[in-house]
């Protein structure tokens, strides 16, 4: 990867960097040279996974900070003291299927969080010039009725009492930390600007040094579960989401929001392409023959839509100037990865 414009050197604060998105966006920052990284991770443990996953020559250049809990006020006050950082990368949020209490285990995290952040930065870290926050397509869409063409002037519209709905608790918290982060702009004035990535699915390899696949991240588990045979007999709907992403294209739009003059001041919509789970069984079962008969039947019925919504990734290009991965790329990279991990049968 190459940065469209050279910068200077800088000190990055990525925050949630024991995750799936994190640890590519980690490696973009490491392998151009420019930057040196401190991350945050919830416990020692998931620190020290973060500099072992990294490559040994970039050892020197990340190191890692506890903040076990983003809601906590201040949580991001010691880090932010450490050194004089020049740009902060926020991707820390909750993104998994286990909600027992919305509140406390998604929306408190995902806003105070944010806004968390945001107040620590414009209080104790002057030298910061800008902050990207990892936004959602999920603060866009609108499932129920889903626009023709989707583009950054795209708002879902929920509501709070559609986020104590476990179905709709993660979307709810995306647009919810999403406008507050925005507000906080209006209302602070603050000495940096905010980019915003708002990706659609990521598909892509899972992270290095991942103890085993149940601990992967959410979005990939389709992929995962087609690998391993969980939808051998019944293949999964793809709704409500038909739209894709490789993680590679979306950690490199947060480097490149990072650090392009004019990314400031805007949200980017990062969408690759359609998908469905028919489609991802196609692909694996063309590339990966070997584990075809783990795979739903060839002839299975495909769920895409005929009238599925478009999308228009038009600012993503010419701003951040990214060249969309293809479908076929993007599975094939992640099914490796996955098979490196997928326990040997007996
Ligand atoms: P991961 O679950 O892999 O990463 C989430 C990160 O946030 C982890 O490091 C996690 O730590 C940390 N985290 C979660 N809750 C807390 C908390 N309360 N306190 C401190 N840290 C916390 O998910 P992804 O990498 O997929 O997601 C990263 C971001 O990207 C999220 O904001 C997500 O909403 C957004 N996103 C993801 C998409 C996708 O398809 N993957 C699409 C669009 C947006 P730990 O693992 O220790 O819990």
């Amino acid at each position: 990867m190459t940065l469209t414009k050279v910068v200077p050197k800088g000190e990055v604060l990525l925050t949630g960097g024991s995750g799936f998105i994190a640890s590519h966006i980690l490696d973009y920052l490491l392998d151009e040279g420019l930057f040196e990284v401190v991350a945050t991770a919830r416990s020692d443990a998931k620190g020290r996974q973060i500099i072992d996953g990294v490559k040994p020559e970039h050892r020197k250049l990340v190191s890692y900070v506890v903040v076990e809990d983003i809601s906590v006020p201040g949580a991001f006050d010691t880090v932010l003291k450490l050194t004089p950082f020049d740009y902060v990368v926020h991707t820390a949020s909750p993104y998994h299927n286990n909600i027992v209490d919305p509140v406390k285990d998604f929306l408190d995290p995902a806003i105070k969080g944010t806004t968390g952040i945001l107040h620590s930065v414009k209080a104790h870290a002057p030298s910061v010039m800008r902050v990207v926050i990892t936004s959602s397509s999920a603060a866009m869409l609108n499932p129920g009725n889903h626009a023709k063409v989707y583009d950054e002037s795209h708002w879902a519209t929920v509501s709070w009492e559609d986020a104590m709905d476990p179905r709709h608790t993660y979307r709810c918290s995306k647009y919810f930390s999403e406008k507050a982060a925005w507000s906080f702009m209006v209302s602070e004035k603050p000495h940096f600007d905010l980019a915003v990535i708002n990706s659609t699915y990521n598909f892509g390899p899972i992270q290095r040094g991942l103890p085993n696949l149940e601990s992967m991240n959410t979005s990939n588990h389709r992929i995962r579960d087609l690998v391993l045979g969980r939808m051998r007999e019944q293949i999964e709907p793809t709704a409500p989401v038909f739209t894709w992403v490789d993680v590679r294209d979306v950690a490199l739009s947060h480097v490149r929001a990072m650090t392009i003059p004019e990314a400031g001041d805007s949200r980017f919509y990062v969408v690759g392409g359609h998908f469905s789970n028919k489609r991802l069984a196609d692909i694996i079962r063309e590339h990966f023959p070997q584990i075809a008969d783990d795979l739903p039947p060839a002839d299975t019925v495909d769920d895409f839509p005929e009238d599925v919504y478009q999308f228009d990734n038009t600012r993503s290009r010419k701003v951040l100037g990214l060249k969309y991965t293809d479908l076929e790329t993007s599975v094939v990279d992640t099914v490796r990865s996955i098979l490196d991990l997928r326990p040997t049968k007996a």
